[in-house]
């Protein structure tokens, strides 16, 4: 049990379903709807790297046209759950609850992918103004004017990009 809700039990899975397939069975290990949702998510490419890179992260699945998009999901996996099942105001909230994650090829994406990417961005950015001040102070104490120091440093990062 990933959050306190109670396990989906009731009923063994339908086999047919490809996503979603309730475990079934008196004393199941399985999760709640919402957490398998989040499982599913997290180990589906290019789904997870979607929701990872996205400027709202977990909660972009708060937007009902994301949601619906999952519901056609859904209904293509034959999935063993129905849409109404689905809180995702709690999926959100319970986002970063531990969950097993399987790379594989298929899966290439491991959970702060792009997390450390954005930070890596990020520190590289910083120490590049950091660089760009520098040269600049050093250039102008040298008497160079700002039109060829704008010049030098544009140069200088067409050649970094
Ligand atoms: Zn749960």
């Amino acid at each position: 049990m990933r959050c306190r809700a109670e396990c989906r039990t009731g009923h063994a899975g339908d086999p047919k379903a490809k996503m979603l397939r309730r475990l079934g069975g008196p004393a199941p290990k399985g999760m709640c709807a919402n957490c398998a949702v989040t499982e599913w998510m997290v180990n589906t490419y290019p789904v997870n790297m979607i929701i990872e890179e996205s400027e709202h992260g977990p909660s972009l699945l708060l937007y009902p046209h994301i949601q619906e998009q999952f519901v056609v999901i859904m209904r293509s996996g034959n999935a063993d759950m129905i849409p109404e099942e689905i809180d995702w105001e709690l999926v959100v909230k319970n986002w970063a609850l531990p969950l097993k994650v399987k790379t594989s090829p298929m899966n290439p994406h491991r959970p702060g992918d792009g997390v450390k990417r954005a930070l890596a961005h990020m520190e590289f950015a910083d120490e590049v103004a950091e660089f760009e001040a520098g040269a600049r102070a050093l250039l102008r104490s040298r008497g160079v004017d700002d039109a060829t120091i704008d010049a030098a440093l544009s140069r200088g990062k067409q050649r970094v990009n």
